[in-house]
């Protein structure tokens, strides 16, 4: 099974459709939404969820009145302005560090696991797709990243697939690295300006670092032909594999409008400059130059 991760580096640059329309083009594949603090796969594929699953991580204290003698230790210590003078913890305040639960001198102070999420096994006209959705403004998304994936990789090796499609989280940070480790190949998808030059050579460099060959796209290229020219001579130099080039093209976005990939939406010129993206990926999956 190849896994390939498809990321960026900052959001917005079309790796969704992009992910969308590769479940829409491979055959025995399992997908895979890693994007869990913003995932948006499950509005172009529209799931049927058939097991969902608690995400529980960190812990945060709760103070039991019943026990509390009301010595005030707690609020002293805690250094996250955490607890209100009536001895209340605020959940969102928070940060689960448990010197208070461990100083309490009467053991007033639980301090159990919190839910922060859920996760879910669907089913898509393209495939199993694993996704969660992470609650708002909850932390551990790198901890559910690793999560959603490893059930994918044991969803996809009980399902015999040939491919993993994982839509990565943009960036560099803890969630992006959680998305990457030990994958086949990243595709990342770039943009056709300075900053995107900027943004590849980050995400770029995190791929190089955990050992996953880097190919490369640059959506919307006709923006600025100069600037998408410019990264691929720059992934030339890099060494990174690069894939091509994607139009900007509205029927993307009407395309997600009506639920669909670009495969599904029309013949039109973004569809074909898709395909071809696709067949090159899977060409540079089987070839030796990726490392693969
Ligand atoms: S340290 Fe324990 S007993 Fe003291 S105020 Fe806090 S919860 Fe109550
Ligand atoms: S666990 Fe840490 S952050 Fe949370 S209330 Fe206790 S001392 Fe404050």
């Amino acid at each position: 099974m190849k896994e390939l991760v498809i990321i960026s580096g900052k959001g917005g640059t079309g790796k969704t459709s992009i992910v969308g329309a590769f479940a829409a083009l491979a055959r025995r594949q399992v997908l895979c939404d890693a994007d869990v603090d913003a995932a948006d796969l499950h509005l172009l594929l529209s799931p049927t969820v058939v097991e969902r699953h608690d995400f529980r991580a960190g812990h945060k204290a709760s103070i039991d009145p019943e026990r509390c003698t009301q010595c005030g230790d707690c609020l002293e210590r805690c250094r996250f302005g955490a607890i209100s003078p009536d001895l209340v913890v605020d959940p969102l305040q928070c940060e689960g560090c448990g010197v208070c639960h461990h100083f309490c001198p009467a053991g007033a102070i639980d301090f159990p696991e919190s839910l922060c999420g859920e996760w879910y096994f669907s089913q898509t006209r393209f495939g199993p797709l694993v996704h969660a959705r992470l609650g708002i403004a909850e932390e551990n998304s790198g901890k559910l990243v690793s999560l959603v994936r490893k059930e994918a990789r044991r969803m996809g090796e009980e399902n015999h697939a040939d491919w993993l499609l994982t839509d990565g989280p943009p960036g560099i940070g803890c969630p992006v690295i959680a998305s990457i480790g030990g994958a086949s190949a990243v595709l990342i998808v770039s943009e056709p300006t300075v900053s995107g030059l900027h943004d590849l050579n980050r995400v770029g460099e995190l791929a190089r670092h955990f050992q996953v060959p880097a190919l490369v796209c640059v959506n919307k290229a006709d923006l600025h032909w100069d600037g998408a020219r410019q990264i691929d001579a720059h992934c030339r130099s890099a060494g990174y594999a690069f894939m091509g080039y994607l139009p900007f093209d509205a029927d993307f976005t009407r395309a997600q409008v009506e639920e669909k990939t670009i495969i599904e939406y029309n013949q039109g010129p973004a569809r074909d400059a898709v395909v071809a993206l696709w067949e090159k990926v899977v060409r540079a999956l089987q070839a030796s130059d990726v490392g693969v």
